[in-house]
């Protein structure tokens, strides 16, 4: 069984299972889905998706439904073809993989190169499902040090692919912009970490697009490096985070390794329809990014006025520190109506960057929070954050 607010396994049926030893006593990943008005927290997009490119899907959804007797083209040509276009850097179809979200993807990556024996090396704090889907695929994960002098969040090119040579993994996961930070990387940081690493580079860029500009991308970097794999995902800018579709880009041969671990048929020809159409209507798709950018920047800019530290973002969400006790600002925002993310960095939290009326209600919220003497009193079993 698992709870509705905290999507944590309850103990005592696990207990009585024949689980894999390696996932006993593991949390799962369990962002807390309320129903509240103001939810900030994981760091989708506030905005609808626009009428004519619901209008796109719907048609190209509808016009699969008679041949849904069929199986789905297994190697989603269109969708291939579709995304390959809009990354441009000259990518070709062959070198595009997709998945039901960036995390299948990830986890593509994972059942290939990682796997029993072998190692995931991540920089903390950095999204929560890359040691979550390693620990899926039997891969064993090793936390590396995030920071820099003066700087705790920002990786640079010497100290990361120091650690790199140290643990030498299999697998490294770069996350460009990070969740939680926001914090882009330099691509002498990619490069240097493809230069002291064996195994493959995952640059996972599910911000992308929210990038300030001069922002540069790791897609740059795949001519000539065959262990580097970026990823995207359609769930942040392009509004659709409930279609399900991530993808990535690589050298064809790695590709080709996903082939092998992949279900067949993996990819609906409901997504592949629905994807494709998205794609054909990008620019009122991605119509959303420089307001939500906007609200990004607000957020960087209102939040010292209360007191707060907001680092850098390069994202569409905001951490900042300078809390006394962020378990207590979390409650008291949440029975304000706002749902912001905990992420387990003391003194933080992670606020998703949304509509002008989403970040009003947050500041106000926040302003009322703060001016509260926390309450102190202890999480209940049933924490929801
Ligand atoms: N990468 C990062 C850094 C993310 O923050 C997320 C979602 N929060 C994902 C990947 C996965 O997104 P999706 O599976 O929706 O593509």
């Amino acid at each position: 069984m698992t709870s509705q607010t905290t999507g944590q396994l309850e103990p005592p049926v696990l207990a009585h299972l024949p689980l894999r030893d390696d996932l006993r006593g593991l949390t799962p990943y369990g962002a807390p889905q309320l129903d509240v008005p103001v939810r900030l927290n994981t760091n989708e997009n506030s905005y609808d998706v626009p009428e004519p490119v619901a209008a796109a899907i719907t048609e190209a959804v509808a016009a699969q439904a008679r041949h849904l007797n069929r199986y789905p083209d297994r190697e989603f040509t269109a969708l291939r073809e579709a995304l390959a276009g809009y990354l441009g850097h000259g990518l070709r179809p062959e070198q595009v993989w997709a998945g039901n979200g960036s995390n299948e993807v990830l986890q593509h990556v994972l059942q290939a190169f990682g796997g029993p024996g072998r190692t995931a090396l991540g920089f903390t704090p950095a999204y929560s499902m890359h040691p979550i889907i390693s620990a899926g695929t039997g891969t064993a994960w090793v936390d590396g040090v995030r920071g820099m002098p003066g700087d705790p969040f920002t990786l640079d090119a010497g100290r990361t692919a120091a650690q790199v040579a140290e643990h030498d993994p299999d697998v490294v996961f770069l996350c460009s912009p990070n969740n939680p930070t926001g914090t882009a990387l330099g691509l002498d940081v990619v490069e240097a970490v493809y230069d002291a690493s064996r195994g493959m580079v995952v640059v996972d860029e599910a911000y992308a697009e929210f990038a300030r500009s001069g922002t540069p991308s790791a897609l740059t970097l795949l001519p000539g490096r065959e262990r580097l794999v970026v990823t995207r995902t359609m769930s942040k800018a392009f509004t659709l985070a409930g279609a399900r579709l991530g993808y990535l880009a690589a050298d064809p041969a790695v590709c080709d390794a996903f082939r092998l671990v992949r279900l067949p048929y993996h990819l609906s020809s409901l997504t592949q329809a629905a994807a494709v159409a998205a794609i054909e209507h990008v620019d009122a798709l991605l119509a959303t990014v420089e307001a939500i950018k906007e609200q990004r920047d607000r957020l960087m800019a209102e939040l010292p006025r209360l007191g707060l530290a907001p680092v850098p973002s390069d994202a569409n969400f905001v951490l900042f520190g300078g809390l006394a006790d962020e378990h207590a600002t979390w409650r008291d925002l949440l029975a304000h109506g706002v749902l912001v993310r905990d992420v387990g960095l003391p003194h933080h939290l992670r606020v998703t960057a949304g509509t002008p009326e989403e970040t009003t209600a947050f500041l106000t919220a926040l302003e009322k929070a703060l001016k509260q003497v926390p309450d102190g009193s202890p999480a209940t079993t049933e924490d929801p954050r």
